[in-house]
């Protein structure tokens, strides 16, 4: 796997590329006591990584200390319990993220189930999902931590909006923000949009938003390139845009529909966005996240459940 220095001391290792040219990166910040941020999918990333802190003239056992996770999704705590055992170094993550790493089961039921009106993940995510191993988290996150690492100190920023337990870590040294999930550009990547039913598309509009008042050098995000300079602002307000356009496009679709369900909407704005998107991902994170802004805009009281149900599935309507 590659992997390269984007920054003085900060090395992104690229995890394998999925059918969406997705990747999962890691981040390893080589300080007086070295972190990685992220693990990646079980199995993957982690002898890559203890192979780059060793050929940088580390000790992994001895100076790798914190293995921090932005969040429970499955694509970023992998490996988390191979590269403990490889280091001792301890492993993090805010408590809501840490219900589900304990848990996995809790993936489908808590965070991607169909019971809220989508069609539903697809047997062979389902069985994905089965098969992810627990993972312990040693230390429980809530939000505005600081962790030492030498030059560098991270304050851990709960976000709880692309899923509930989400964080983002923000190095103060080199000014580099690590977004996890809540910021992801590519256009064919379901990710980019995705809210779980854990997650909150209000939280996503309120934390992107204060991002632009942080001081922030660098962007790295975990499914894109890192971001440098003035294109940092760029890239986060272009994630703004896309949270916009997915809650006006949801508005517009219940309107247009008249009476609709969650998958009938989330066909609709599909459609109007001209996504391509393809993988298992797919019909799940549209559903998903169109649920998310119909929570939303309710709660602004701009749409409403209807009384009629069909096919026992809840109808959106105007208010
Ligand atoms: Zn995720």
């Amino acid at each position: 796997m590659p992997h390269e220095e984007i920054n003085p001391g900060l090395i992104r290792v690229h995890g394998r590329q999925d059918e969406n040219g997705m990747s999962n990166s890691s981040f390893i910040i080589l300080d007086e006591k070295v972190a990685i941020i992220d693990t990646g999918l079980k199995g993957e990333l982690w002898k890559e990584v203890i192979d780059v802190i060793k050929k940088n003239g580390r000790n992994p056992k001895q100076d790798l200390k914190h293995i921090l996770l932005t969040h429970e999704h499955p694509d970023h705590f992998g490996s988390a319990t191979e590269l403990k055992n490889e280091s001792g170094g301890e492993i993090s993550a805010h408590s809501a993220s840490a219900e589900t790493m304990r848990e996995p089961s809790l993936l489908v039921t808590k965070h991607f189930d169909a019971s809220q009106g989508s069609s539903g993940l697809t047997p062979k995510l389902k069985a994905a999902f089965g098969r992810v191993t627990a993972v312990n988290p040693d230390s429980i996150l809530v939000g505005g931590e600081k962790i030492e690492l030498g030059l560098s100190t991270l304050t851990v920023i709960h976000t709880g909006s692309h899923c509930g337990g989400h964080v983002m870590f923000y190095d103060d040294y080199r000014r580099a923000l690590f977004a996890g999930d809540d910021i992801v550009e590519s256009p064919s990547n379901p990710c980019k949009y995705m809210i779980d039913l854990t997650g909150s598309a209000e939280r996503k509009e309120l934390v992107l938003n204060r991002l632009l008042g942080l001081k922030i050098d660098l962007l790295a995000p975990s499914h894109d390139s890192p971001s440098i300079g003035g294109s940092v602002k760029e890239q986060i307000s272009r994630a703004i845009d896309a949270n916009d356009v997915w809650k006006r496009e949801v508005y517009d679709a219940v309107n247009r529909l008249g009476e609709a369900t969650t998958d009938e909407i989330a066909g609709s704005v599909e459609e109007a966005l001209g996504l391509d998107w393809s993988g298992d991902l797919k019909s799940v994170a549209s559903t998903l996240t169109t649920a998310a802004y119909l929570r939303a805009l309710s709660a602004k009281r701009r749409v409403a459940e209807s009384d009629n149900k069909k096919s026992g599935r809840p109808l959106w309507v105007i208010r």
